[in-house]
């Protein structure tokens, strides 16, 4: 079969093209950062399953038969526009999308509601953070987990930004989770969840620099890969970059830090400091 490279280019483009979208949507002001975090979570139970609607609908804690009998009752933002009328939380969620955070794609005949790369960015970080934050709430109270089931078959962009996340902290506590957890998931995570295991381990003997340069190896190993570039807007020159999530620098334990300033300015910024 006779392949030409046009093809590739042409993906390449199209991908870049997707990112521009989102820069020039990226232009409309975001929502107050509990808002845009309280919607994207209440969006994560429905992704590609329900539509605008549906997602008012938990924003507003309807007691719908048809969200209860999903048990979108459990997801934290149920209720969280309590206050506001259907119409109003409707709006929020189209600013979400004039904001490049999600957008809505055709499934069948019904647009459902689907994370931009930017609003995905942005989700799986809190959503890591979310376990995170559980285990430690377990492990303070001593539970054992009967099995770590429910982190098996996730996102697994998601899952090893968790992974890195326990890796990051180096404390041990974590190692009896990590043990059960390793006994139940697929093989891909498991070889992770090994390495993360063996790394606190052995962080005690390590020094700082060795340490640092481990979690930079993991990093890589984890997340350099296939990826959709996302474009930002320069708060400074108002010129579009990409920005690349995948750079160690803008990562951390905390989470990704979105840069406000392109390259150029945060040179300059530098220079003159
Ligand atoms: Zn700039």
């Amino acid at each position: 079969m006779f392949h030409n490279n046009g093809d590739i280019l042409d993906e390449t483009k199209q991908k870049r093209l997707k990112g521009l979208d989102s820069f020039v949507k990226l232009k409309n002001k975001p929502l107050p950062e509990p808002e845009l975090l309280a919607i994207l979570r209440a969006a994560d139970d429905i992704i590609a399953e329900g539509g605008r609607t549906m997602l008012s609908k938990i924003l507003k804690g309807s007691r719908e038969r048809k969200l209860l009998e999903l048990g979108l009752d459990r997801n934290p933002s149920y209720g969280f526009y309590r206050d506001l009328s259907l119409e109003q939380i409707t709006d929020k969620i189209d600013q979400m999308i004039r904001a490049g955070f999600l957008e809505t794609k055709k499934s069948g005949k019904l647009p459902m509601i689907a994370f931009t790369p930017l609003g995905w960015a942005v989700e799986r970080e809190r959503r890591a953070d979310e376990f995170l934050q559980e285990w430690n709430v377990g492990i303070s109270q001593n539970i054992t987990p009967i099995n770590i089931e429910y982190l098996k078959g996730r996102n697994r962009g998601m899952i090893f930004l968790f992974l890195y996340k326990v890796l990051c902290s180096g404390n041990k506590k974590y190692i009896p989770y990590l043990t059960l957890w390793e006994r139940s998931d697929f093989k891909n995570v498991r070889t992770e969840i090994r390495h993360v295991i063996k790394a606190l381990k052995r962080r005690d003997e390590m020094d700082a620099p060795d340490w640092e340069q481990l979690k930079r190896e993991r990093f890589e190993a984890l997340f350099i890969g296939d990826r959709d570039p996302i474009f930002l807007a320069c708060q400074k020159c108002g010129r579009p970059f990409v920005f690349d999530e995948w750079n160690p620098d803008y990562y951390s334990s905390e989470g990704i830090k979105f840069p406000e300033k392109c390259p150029n300015c945060s040179e300059k910024a530098h220079l003159y400091r």
